[in-house]
């Protein structure tokens, strides 16, 4: 299958490697070269480290990475089988990007996005195909991460549900089904963890350390939510925030003042070298 990405960011790259893979063609899309540069380097770097543990065999390495081509343009979509956004988190963007794909894509392509909490049904809105777009939500570091949350907008098909559910498991992913509310399941579950944790170390119930090491030891996560927050950016952390309490209209999904505060000082977690921890 012809497969674009669109975005060679963090999640780009690693959806394009996924489906290359799976023997796809894949056109990986970004509007920056340089970005296109990193995220081929990228996959080249994880398929090397596949191949040092002995998962996968050197040429079977040069073979996935022949099957990815780049492009500087959405219309590089064109003839495309299926079509998967990974660009900047920003709805006037993405709202841009699928109109684009909606012209270039003939009808009946679908049309995916990466989102982490934009509404799927507003993007679906600004395309004349809402029953083909759809959320395909991989998790942080794709080519490891189990999960794809498969999302459905408010027009999304049963047949659009069901092909993107099976494109999941064919990718050696498990795919849930969730409708679209803000943050879907994984980030509205999330967030409010991170955000708790954020308001017990402002109000001096425990510092980042110990808070991270309860949840640790005493839930079994891999990591605690504080450290976790790090690893996404606590301006993403804010921002998804943000939406749950508009789209929710509830308090409990309130951002911690001390959030605010670290996003205001430049303390974004581990990308500026500071966040709960020091990097
Ligand atoms: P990123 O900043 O690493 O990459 C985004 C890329 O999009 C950049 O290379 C940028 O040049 C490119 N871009 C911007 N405008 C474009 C356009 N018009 N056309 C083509 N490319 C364009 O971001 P990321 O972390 O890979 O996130 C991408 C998407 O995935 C976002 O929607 C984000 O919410 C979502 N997401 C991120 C994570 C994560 O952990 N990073 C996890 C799940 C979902």
């Amino acid at each position: 299958m012809k497969v674009a990405v669109i975005g060679a960011g963090t999640m780009g790259n690693g959806i394009a490697q996924v489906f290359a893979m799976q023997g796809h063609a894949v056109t990986m899309v970004d509007v920056s070269a340089a970005a296109l540069e990193r995220g081929l380097a990228a996959v080249q770097g994880s398929l090397a480290r596949l191949v040092k543990k002995g998962s996968i065999a050197a040429e079977e390495a040069a073979q996935v990475t022949a099957r990815i081509a780049v492009a500087t343009t959405v219309d590089a979509a064109r003839g495309a089988e299926l079509a998967i956004e990974a660009a900047t988190e920003n709805p006037a963007l993405k709202f841009e990007i699928f109109q684009q794909l909606d012209r270039a894509c003939p009808a009946g392509v679908i049309l995916a996005t990466n989102t982490s909490s934009i509404s799927i049904t507003e993007i679906a809105a600004k395309t004349k195909r809402p029953a083909e777009v759809i959320g395909m939500h991989f998790m942080n570091p794709v080519p490891v991460m189990q999960l794809v949350e498969v999302i459905r907008g408010q027009a999304t098909s049963d047949a659009t549900t069901r092909t993107v559910m099976d494109l999941a498991a064919a990718l050696g992913k498990t795919p849930v089904e969730v409708n679209d509310y803000p943050g879907f399941v994984s980030n509205r579950v999330l967030m409010p963890m991170i955000n708790e944790a954020i308001f017990c170390v402002m109000e001096g119930v425990a510092t980042p350390e110990a808070v991270d090491t309860v949840m640790k030891l005493g839930m079994a996560h891999p990591m605690g939510p504080l450290m976790l927050a790090d690893l996404i950016g606590l301006d993403t952390c804010l921002a998804i925030l943000e939406v749950l309490h508009r789209g929710l209209g509830d308090d409990k999904y309130r951002p911690c003042p001390l959030l605010r505060r670290m996003v205001a000082a430049g303390h974004l977690g581990r990308k500026s070298g500071k966040g709960f921890y020091q990097y």
